[in-house]
């Protein structure tokens, strides 16, 4: 597989099969003038920019070295059985990356380094590149793989290597152990059933060979183990969990530092080219230009949202005609940042004196409904299927079942946005073209879905493949859980009962003309 250049205004193809009013062009990556159709963004003002970033390094150097930095031992917990030793001998510790691919603000690599530190041993960042993954394709993998290079390069910096493995971890951990002489690895933590089978199965081998694996939560602020040791029920019930840990984890994060032992071989620099061989993912998706890869450029989401949208933000956040947004949700879902450094960042005396509303409302966005889906996830194995209901949903679906349907889609007319709804389409067309809808529409896409098709089922799986397809922060507990929300009530109360819903809650066309000009949206996603 070749690497693609990320094209302006690139549709995805799917979409160009159907459409030929919309334009492709040949341009770079370069910032665009047509961000989700709300013309010119204003240009970042660099030099704030850059006393933004010595702001952050300045605040991590408070924190003190690393080897005396008093890690939270609860983001941690051991996955195989095999303790860690503190007298032991260990010749190198691996962090095991795969679900936030970034060097800065990150728990597990700085559990790592500590450790490595302790046992004066070398340090490395090891990425498992599978061929593929859920239906990920070129527009996912271009992000993944333009961050890992970053990852890389920080890593040269710091004296830590880096090593991309073309494979399954579980297949190839021990050997790959073995190889490098590391006697301790310590995973990311993903409450999806796929990563979480991988660290099992890893843990299993390595424990053979007496090697600990530990996984430490670095996506949330609360490690989900902390907040609650069970499915929680809705926000309501998650909210006073979070908000009370956060006094002891919603700390400043310490910087990693220049890592002092070198194994004896010098790390080989990636072949990336060979990496985009090894991928074996779909190519019709392609990548979007709104959003680039890596940390750096997730600061620069951060700041921009910060001094251009965020007074906006509690006012105007459902509306999908009104650039509010934080547009952060890629760099969270790839990790690239930190949910926590932006939640530091936020809640500074000076930005919320300024916007207090907006970051309380963030706050809640962020912080309780993201970490509360990772708690469904991880807690509820039928995360993605009507079994995963609440029993007022399923008692009221099942009694609806048999309700006759205006309309009935195909998947391919629903792929094509070829449905009668122009707020529908528009939102399809926004899907296909930019990688990400608005949050607002994506309620209303996924119910619609419900409406029309045949049944729950269907619709559950229409959206999900739609929203794992072609969303660039797709294949999420987010996802899961916003789809969850939408078709089958979860975190939701029952509502007035009515046709196919049954009491889960409806919403339609006439609200939406209500909040937001729908003509101008279906003009410009078309
Ligand atoms: C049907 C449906 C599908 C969704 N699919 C995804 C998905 O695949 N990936 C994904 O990250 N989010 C998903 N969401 C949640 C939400 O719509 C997106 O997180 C948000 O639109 C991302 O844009 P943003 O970062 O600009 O949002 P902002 O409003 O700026 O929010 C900031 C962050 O808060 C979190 N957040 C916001 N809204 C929610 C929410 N309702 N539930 C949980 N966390 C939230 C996200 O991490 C988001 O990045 C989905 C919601 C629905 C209803």
């Amino acid at each position: 597989m070749k690497r693609t250049k990320i094209e302006r205004d690139d549709l995805s193809s799917d979409l160009k099969k159907s459409s030929t009013s919309t334009t492709s062009t040949d341009d770079d990556s370069k910032p665009t003038d047509k961000n989700f159709g709300f013309g010119q963004v204003k240009p970042l003002d660099e030099v704030g920019f850059k006393k933004f970033l010595e702001n952050i390094k300045h605040a991590k150097q408070e924190c003190g070295p690393i080897i005396d930095y008093p890690y939270d031992e609860r983001r941690s917990r051991c996955i195989n059985g095999i303790k860690a030793k503190d007298n032991g001998e260990y010749r190198g510790v691996s962090y095991w990356m795969f679900r936030d691919q970034r060097i800065d603000d990150n728990w597990a690599l700085i559990c790592a380094q500590k450790f490595a530190l302790q046992h004066k041993c070398p340090l490395y960042v090891t990425f498992f590149l599978m061929s593929h993954y859920s239906v990920a394709g070129t527009r996912q993998y271009e992000f993944l793989l333009g961050g890992l290079q970053q990852v890389e390069k920080q890593c040269q910096k710091l004296g830590i290597q880096f090593h991309l493995e073309l494979g399954y971890a579980k297949d190839l951990i021990v050997e790959y152990c073995e190889e490098n002489e590391i006697d301790f690895v310590v995973a990311d933590f993903c409450p999806l059933r796929d990563p979480l089978s991988w660290v099992e199965e890893a843990g299993r081998k390595l424990k053979k060979k007496n090697i600990p694996l530990y996984q430490v939560d670095a996506h949330n602020i609360v490690p989900v183990w902390i907040t609650s040791n069970k499915q929680e029920f809705a926000a309501r019930t998650i909210r006073p969990k979070i908000h009370n840990n956060l006094k002891d984890f919603l700390t400043e994060i310490p910087a990693l530092q220049k890592h002092p032992y070198q194994p004896e071989q010098a790390a080989e620099l990636t072949d990336w080219d060979k990496a985009w061989g090894h991928l074996k993912i779909d190519t019709s998706v392609k990548p979007v230009a709104w959003a680039r890869p890596g940390t750096i450029n997730g600061y620069r989401m951060l700041y921009e949202f910060i001094t251009q949208r965020l007074k906006r933000y509690d006012d105007d956040r459902n509306l999908p005609t009104k650039h509010a947004l934080s547009c952060l949700s890629p760099y969270y879902h790839f990790g690239q940042l930190s949910v926590q450094r932006a939640i530091l960042c936020l809640t500074t005396k000076e930005v919320k004196s300024k916007a207090s509303k907006a970051v309380d409302a963030y706050v809640e966005e962020c912080v309780v409904r993201r970490e509360l889906s990772d708690n469904f996830c991880f807690y509820c194995p039928d995360y993605d299927n009507i079994n995963g209901a609440p029993d007022w949903a399923k008692k009221s679906i099942e009694a609806h079942r048999k309700d006759k349907r205006e309309y009935i889609y195909s998947q391919e007319e629903l792929q094509f946005a070829k449905t009668h709804d122009k707020v529908w389409n528009a939102s399809q067309v926004q899907l296909l073209q930019e990688g990400k809808m608005h949050g607002y529409l994506r309620m209303y896409w996924a119910k619609k879905i419900l409406e029309w098709t045949p049944n729950v089922e269907e619709a559950l799986r229409i959206a999900m493949l739609f929203n794992d397809k072609y969303e660039l922060d797709g294949r999420d507990p987010n996802g899961y859980v916003g789809i969850m929300w939408s078709i089958v009530g979860v975190h939701d109360r029952p509502w007035t009962e009515r046709p196919i819903f049954g009491k889960v809650r409806y919403m339609n066309y006439n609200g939406c003309s209500r909040k937001f000009d729908i003509d101008w949206l279906a003009k410009i996603y078309h």
